[in-house]
């Protein structure tokens, strides 16, 4: 469901493998692995984690041929489609699409000549992935930072459409671009402008955000503010953290800006002089117990009966404290009046009466 107030920009579609990207398919939620590629094990091991929590595409690092062959392995064991992630070598790129990249991530300006870029695109034609053009504010043609005076919004999206042109020439049409830079007003500019010029799907993110605190912020406003005014088809949260916690934001700015639901709402208070149970326990318990649930309910966790009461009834569920105890309420109505320190087992036990569906311990 999009809010009527957000106009999503209409783009071309492509796919990869079996997601649909742009139009007005869902907006996808990307993560990275951090594991070595070639590590399989490992790297199985944590795109299930990150298919548990609700990644809907990964890209992995290819970094040299080992890491290109183990995507065979790797897409064996996943149900995800896969992007490779290559710099500077042509040749890993053609080996990931060989070895059944279902698209690729590159920058044709480190990729070389364009009859290596060429390479590229025709193993992308010939196994029919698509291509991300990704500009990083860091790694820009010297000509345009020439040209430009600085890596400004405009020369990294005079760098995204040369390479568009590119691609262009050599006729490969199924593209994908994003252009990323470390700071916000930057990287709202860059895609405000190139959304203005091109209807090729865009990849939004915040590239280097920083840790879980700094990270969240900085993704929230930026793709959150991008996302409000229409732009982006694919997003991924950068966090200096496990990427399920990537996942896990990428959800929650989808989820704040009713554009995607998955998984419970919870609203709960801050709390105040007030209070008199142990809310920050009960909310942290019921949130680690739903982490990855799928149920799309409302769940108020509220600490007194001034605010509580009137948001425990319009949620599908909740509780508002009271001296050491806490009243549940479902659907509106009020079920029963519970001691503290069985709220958070009574509650859970509701909400899987609710869906029949079973929250993790
Ligand atoms: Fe304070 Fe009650 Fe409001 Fe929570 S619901 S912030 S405890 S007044």
């Amino acid at each position: 469901m999009t809010p009527f107030s957000i106009k999503r920009k209409k783009t071309k579609v492509i796919c990869a493998g079996n997601v649909k990207i742009g139009g007005t398919a869902p907006i996808a939620v990307q993560s990275m692995t951090n594991t070595p590629t070639e590590n399989i094990r490992a790297t199985v091991a944590q795109i299930k984690r990150l298919e548990e929590a609700g990644c809907e595409i990964i890209r992995v690092a290819v970094p040299g041929m080992a890491a290109a062959e183990a995507i065979a392995k790797i897409k064996q064991e996943i149900s995800i489609p896969l992007i490779a992630d290559v710099h500077f070598d042509y040749r890993l790129a053609i080996a990931a699409a060989k070895y059944g990249a279902n698209g690729l991530r590159i920058n044709p300006g480190n990729i070389g000549s364009k009859k290596k870029i060429k390479a590229v695109t025709d193993a992308a034609q010939t196994f029919n992935i698509p291509i991300r053009i990704g500009v990083n504010s860091g790694s820009l043609e010297k000509d345009l930072l020439e040209k430009h005076g600085a890596v400004t919004a405009e020369a990294m999206v005079e760098s995204a459409l040369r390479q568009v042109d590119l691609l262009d020439s050599l006729k490969f049409h199924a593209i994908k671009l994003s252009l990323k830079a470390s700071d916000i007003p930057r990287t709202l500019d860059a895609y405000r402008l190139l959304s203005c010029k091109t209807d090729i799907p865009l990849h939004v993110g915040v590239t280097e955000a920083g840790g879980l605190f700094p990270g969240i912020v900085k993704s929230s406003i930026g793709i959150g503010m991008l996302l409000a005014e229409g732009i982006g088809d694919t997003i991924r949260v950068s966090l200096t953290r496990d990427p399920v916690e990537e996942v896990r934001t990428a959800f929650e700015i989808l989820k704040a800006l009713g554009i995607r639901k998955r998984g419970p709402e919870i609203i709960s208070c801050p709390t105040c002089g007030r209070c008199r149970i142990d809310l920050f326990n009960i909310a942290e318990q019921v949130e680690k117990a739903l982490l990855t649930s799928s149920l799309t309910i409302k769940i108020a966790i509220m600490g007194c009966a001034v605010n509580g009461p009137g948001e425990a009834r319009e949620a599908d569920i909740g509780i508002a404290g009271g001296k050491g105890t806490g009243i549940l309420f479902k659907k509106g109505k009020i079920i029963k009046k519970i001691p503290q320190a069985e709220l958070v087992d009574a509650l859970l036990k509701e909400i899987m009466k609710l869906e029949g569906d079973k929250p993790n311990d």
